[in-house]
């Protein structure tokens, strides 16, 4: 069964962690969102890529969701004596992931290229596949005016009433090689439990991206990364509001809602049955919370089961 997941960073880190244990790895492609990707002292940071290969390569900080485990902080430590900004918290390990992107891509590889790289180098056997190789940013407007996406989420630890959410470089962004393809030749495309505005949005945002979502005659699945009206984690609730849908698993199917077959709900929200089916999708319930790779795994299962019947 050939799956093709929607990624960005730590829910769907969980999640993929989970379908590696049901589905062939060969048989799985992971388009993650570039929307987060930043230049942090003078390096390429590509923050959702690195976590979804580093969960793929056994190398992610499983507690704290992202960077590499058994890190350490000392190169941060430096900067930040020097003077330089030192809020992004680059781990040493994982400088020199930066390092070796940001060198390949002066030389003239595009992003998907030296993603292959990576992977092929950390023996990753899931086909990783950033969503475009065009420059793609997502920006934060606030009351002082716009930052970046790391500025809000880090930085400002997603504190701040956000006025609108955009993604620069969209409008003429063209999906990496084998976006379209993965997409169109899937049995199952799984949006991952990822934030629906700044994770899944800025991929739904290149054009051909949605599209192809449209049209693909695989069905279509999202697990919800919100729970009655909070998000596990993270702004998603907020971000969600601030764009009119629902702050509950109801407002995940009408984000998704002219493409999506099936959405994963928690079973405590079985009283939304009929409002996720209004939003077209319909429902299934079951427990959405990954707290270990044994859950993951049955929510993996779960989800490609729920597209079967
Ligand atoms: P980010 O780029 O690191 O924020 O990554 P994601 O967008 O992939 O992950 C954040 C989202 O994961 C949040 O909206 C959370 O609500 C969701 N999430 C975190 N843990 C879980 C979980 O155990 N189950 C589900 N269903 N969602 C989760």
């Amino acid at each position: 069964m050939r799956v093709t997941v929607l990624a960005g960073g730590t829910g769907a880190a969980k999640f993929v962690r989970g379908l590696v244990r049901v589905v062939p790895a060969s048989e799985i492609t992971v388009i993650v969102n570039t929307g987060d990707d930043l230049e942090w002292w003078g390096l390429h940071v590509s923050p959702d890529i690195d976590t979804i290969c580093y969960e793929l390569a056994g190398l992610l900080d499983v507690e704290r969701g992202w960077g590499r485990r058994e890190e350490t902080f000392r190169c941060r430590d430096a900067m930040g004596a020097l003077g330089e900004p030192a809020w992004f918290s680059v781990g040493d390990l994982d400088l020199s992931t930066h390092l070796f992107r940001t060198g390949q891509l002066r030389a003239g590889e595009p992003l998907s290229s030296v993603t292959v790289e990576l992977c092929r180098r950390w023996n990753i056997a899931p086909r990783v596949l950033p969503a475009t190789d065009d420059r793609l940013r997502t920006i934060v407007t606030m009351d002082d005016g716009d930052v970046g996406f790391q500025e809000f989420f880090v930085r400002r630890r997603h504190q701040g009433a956000v006025h609108a959410v955009r993604f620069e470089g969209a409008a003429s962004a063209k999906p990496a090689p084998g976006v379209i393809d993965s997409i169109a030749s899937a049995d199952a495309v799984v949006i991952a439990p990822s934030n629906p505005v700044t994770s899944v949005g800025p991929i739904l945002a290149v054009s051909d991206i949605g599209a192809a979502l449209g049209a693909t005659p695989g069905r279509v699945v999202a697990i919800s990364p919100i729970i009655g009206t909070a998000a596990f984690s993270g702004p998603a609730d907020r971000l969600m509001a601030m764009r009119g849908l629902r702050t509950s698993a109801v407002g995940v199917a009408e984000a998704y809602r002219p493409f999506l077959d099936v959405l994963l709900a928690d079973s405590s929200d079985h009283a939304l049955a009929s409002e996720i089916e209004a939003a077209g999708a319909k429902p299934c319930f079951t427990d959405i919370r990954m707290r270990d790779a044994a859950q993951a795994e049955r929510l993996a299962r779960e989800t490609l089961d729920a597209i079967a019947r």
